[in-house]
């Protein structure tokens, strides 16, 4: 009975913080971070070809750093968590592991936590949903990742939680979209796929769509999507995505390292990066915020 009080009440409590949060962010509008990606540590056991933060400083970020940064995040109106690395389930403090982390943010009261993961390692927190990076198939996905796929597939096969593959579309694998997404939809029934695009965060590199390159995956995409293929992205943030016309870099959220805090991510401030900013989640949350109805079911099905 205690139990059916406890359950009830923390209902009521997530229902109260949904209302406020709806309040905020699509009536009043208020311009502040709505979603904090942390980054636990930069340790990483992949060395992949787009890389840069993977393995730098070989850094852990101590338990109760973290514990604060939640509190302190929680206090100013944060309520969604995004744990990212490096490989976050790499992350280690003493006896404290990954589902430590997110016990912790839940106990705090985040709504969700999201954990972005190569999915090579054995996942055993229990976030809300967990992003998992697939970028092709067979040599597609060895010459970008470095390993074989199936080292993947095997370990994500038994994983029971709720899941999503984040595909982020380069020179290598931008003509692979379609063949990828009936693979997908053969191998993993009821798993869907999120687009992003790579960023140029280090400088113009031979990984980054020209813009003529980065239509063509997107008219791929889209046409994808209509063949009731498991895109994720929704077709106005497909887009958005192609035209630039979406509202960022934003004020929405906040991504903190062990090196400080940064509005938007690590890049902001530089307008050449941002012009060919690939992260997708920007403009489906900011077209949710103006009542789009598809970037709004896209985000309800993965919050
Ligand atoms: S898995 Fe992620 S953090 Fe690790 S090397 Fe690849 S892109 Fe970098
Ligand atoms: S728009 Fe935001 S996420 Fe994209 S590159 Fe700029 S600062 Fe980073």
């Amino acid at each position: 009975m205690a139990w059916a009080n406890y359950t009830v009440t923390s209902w009521l409590r997530q229902g109260w913080e949904y209302v406020r949060f709806g309040m905020a962010f699509f009536v009043l509008r208020q311009d502040k971070p709505y979603v904090l990606g942390l980054v636990t540590n930069d340790t990483c056991n992949l060395h992949c070809i787009h890389c840069h933060v993977a393995n730098v400083d070989h850094v852990n970020m101590p338990y109760f750093q973290i514990q604060t940064i939640l509190t302190q995040n929680y206090k100013k109106g944060v309520r969604f968590l995004y744990l990212e690395g490096g490989e976050p389930y790499l992350w280690r403090d003493g006896d404290y592991r990954l589902k430590d982390v997110i016990r912790l943010a839940h106990d705090i009261g985040y709504l969700r936590v999201h954990i972005y993961t190569n999915g090579t390692v054995k996942m055993d927190a229990a976030p809300d949903y967990t992003w998992i990076s697939i970028d092709g198939l067979g040599d597609v996905y060895r010459t970008i990742r470095g390993i074989p796929l199936e080292n993947v597939l095997n370990n994500i096969r038994t994983y029971k939680g709720r899941w999503g593959i984040v595909y982020t579309v380069n020179t290598i694998n931008y003509r692979h979209i379609g063949e990828f997404l009936t693979f997908t939809q053969r191998e993993l029934p009821g798993i869907r796929v999120m687009f992003y695009f790579h960023t140029p965060y280090y400088g113009i590199d031979s990984l980054l769509l020209s813009k003529v390159q980065r239509v063509e995956a997107i008219d791929t995409i889209f046409e994808s999507k209509r063949a009731k293929l498991p895109v994720m992205n929704s077709f106005a943030g497909l887009k958005a995505m192609a035209s630039g016309e979406y509202f960022h870099p934003t004020d929405l959220w906040r991504v903190i390292d062990s090196t400080g805090e940064y509005q938007c991510c690590r890049a902001f401030g530089n307008p050449d990066v941002c012009e060919n900013c690939g992260y997708s989640t920007c403009a489906e949350i900011t077209l949710a915020r103006n009542w789009r109805m598809g970037p709004i079911s896209q985000l309800m099905r993965a919050y």
